[in-house]
Formats: structure tokens, sequence, C-alpha cells
């Protein structure tokens, strides 16, 4: 069904960063199954970006190495890396004078040699990311006036369109509504790709994620499927928040729900 590249297995194998005298990321070992999906979580600051930037090479490791299907990507050229490996950052870039469909239409770069043009078969599979996220309307429209979810979107559409069999995603969620969170990891999950995907929401993440992998302060504290990972004990660690976790009667996905606690204690404003 999908028409995704193959999905390769993706090893992080003892990972660290150290950028000014600071360790960002610490001894971090993960290693995804093919066609397997991952949620990378953690408090601002743990480090789950620069975790992923290693894995698309936008940040080399301090030490460490980062394999797809057991080859350094270090030792690949961006072409063959990019025709297997797509990110979506978080960082919207500013596209002047791009259009939609112009920005998705990258994701073919890979394929081509320089100032090649776009064929028939190009056109087919940009026109198709571009359905597929919705966004199809859009597709004249400059990337620049568009919203943040609405640029998100594209984004995800343009990695769509780079037909690879692995993909990094760093909070694709971000400034989505409600029903294109749902719609992108859905997606993300059908096209049958190896995927990490750094998100905050952990009721997403027990969703669509087949493991949870939860980073603080630049260490993995706990992976495991989403069972497993979230407790109300590590939730307390990690977050300091105080949280119920319940599965749900019709999914039986485990829940996480956050109790508002101190806010309402203690005002004298308890209502009946
Ligand atoms: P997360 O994505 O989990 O919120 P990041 O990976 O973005 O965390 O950042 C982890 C920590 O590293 C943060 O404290 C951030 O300020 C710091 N950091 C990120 N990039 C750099 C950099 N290039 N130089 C110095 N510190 C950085
Ligand atoms: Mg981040």
């Amino acid at each position: 069904m999908s028409t995704m590249g193959t999905p390769a297995e993706l090893h992080a194998e003892g990972i660290h960063v150290v950028v000014g005298g600071r360790s960002l990321v610490r001894d971090v070992s993960l290693r995804i199954a093919p066609g397997e999906v991952v949620a990378l979580v953690g408090p601002n600051g743990a480090g789950k970006s620069t975790l992923l930037r290693t894995f698309y090479r936008a940040q080399r490791p301090t030490s460490g190495r980062v394999l797809l299907d057991g080859a350094d990507i270090w030792r690949m050229t961006g072409r063959q890396l990019a025709r297997r490996l797509a990110a979506v950052l978080q960082e919207a870039p500013a596209e002047f004078e791009l259009t939609v469909y112009d920005v998705v239409a990258m994701g073919r770069s890979p394929y081509k040699r320089a100032f090649q043009g776009d064929d028939a078969d190009d056109r087919d599979i940009v026109m198709s990311a571009l359905e597929s996220l919705d966004v199809n309307h859009l597709a004249q429209a400059p990337f620049d006036r568009l919203s943040g979810g609405e640029k998100q979107r594209v984004l995800i559409a343009r990695a769509l369109a780079q037909r690879t069999g692995t993909m990094v995603l760093d909070e694709p969620t971000n400034h989505l509504d409600l029903r294109h969170q749902f719609d992108a990891l859905r997606l993300v999950r059908r096209l049958g790709v190896t995927a990490v995907v750094a998100l905050h929401d952990l009721n997403l993440a027990a969703a669509f994620c087949d493991r949870i992998c939860v980073l603080n302060a630049g260490r993995v504290v706990a992976a495991g499927s989403p069972a497993k990972v979230l407790t109300p004990a590590l939730l307390a660690e990690v977050y300091q928040v105080d949280a119920d976790v319940t599965v749900h009667p019709r999914t039986g996905i485990p829940q996480v729900s956050v109790l508002p606690g101190g806010r309402f204690e203690g005002d004298g404003s308890t209502s009946t």
C-alpha cells in the first residue's frame, strides 16, 4: 500500500552531544526497528531536538554513531541520506516568494540533477502529498502567508514527497488543530515508515506510537510501550506534575490526565 521507500532500521549508538562544554545529549542509545514509530518526549530543554538533529546530520555527535540499516549516516552523501531519510523540523523556514507547491516540490530534489525540472511523476507525487495533508487547495498560495498550522502541514507534505523509508519529525503537531494533529500522526503510522517523532502531547504519543522514549536532561530515563512508560511516578519525576494514568475504556490506550492540583487549593473558591 505504501508508496514510500523501504523502512530502515534507525540505530543511535551511544550518542553524546557536547556544545560549549555543556552535555546536551548524554549516552543515548536507541534502536528503532523498520516500520516502528517511536515518540521522543521530555520537558523543554531535555535534548529532544538536539538528538533528532544528529539523525539528519544537522548536528555531528561528539561521540557515538547514527546507523541506517547498519550504515553510518556520516559516511553517506547528502543526496544518499536525503533519499532514505526525511526530516520535518520545528522551525518553518522563510521561503520568500515560493508557493506551497514549490515548497513541497523541494522534496523531489534528492532525485534530480541541478536545474532539472519536475516531470509528470514528480507532479503526481507532489499533488498526492498536498492532498494527504489537506493543503491541496493552498497549492498556489505563497508559503509565507500561511498560518503556523498550515505551514506545518506543508512541511510534512514536503517530507512525504521525498518518498523516504524513514522520517524524523520534531513536534510536527505543533500549531495543528485537533483534527489535523490526529490526521498527521495517523498518516505517519499508515505510511509504514520508520519514524521518530518528538511530541509534547503524551496522549497522542500513546495513541500513535509503538514505543515512547523519555528524555530528561539529555539522558533516556525510560523507554518502552506507552503502558509501561507512562506511570504517575515517572510523570512526577520528569515533569513534576501530579497525574493519573487510566486506560481508555473504548480504545484500551493509556490516558494521562494531569491534575490541576495547587491551582484550586486553598483559594477559598471551592465550588460545590
Ligand atoms: P528540546 O528539544 O528537548 O526542548 P533542545 O535539544 O532544543 O531541547 O535543547 C537542549 C538544551 O540544549 C537546551 O538547554 C538548549 O538551550 C541547549 N542548546 C541547544 N542548542 C544549543 C547550542 N547550539 N548551543 C548551546 N546550547 C544549545
Ligand atoms: Mg525541541
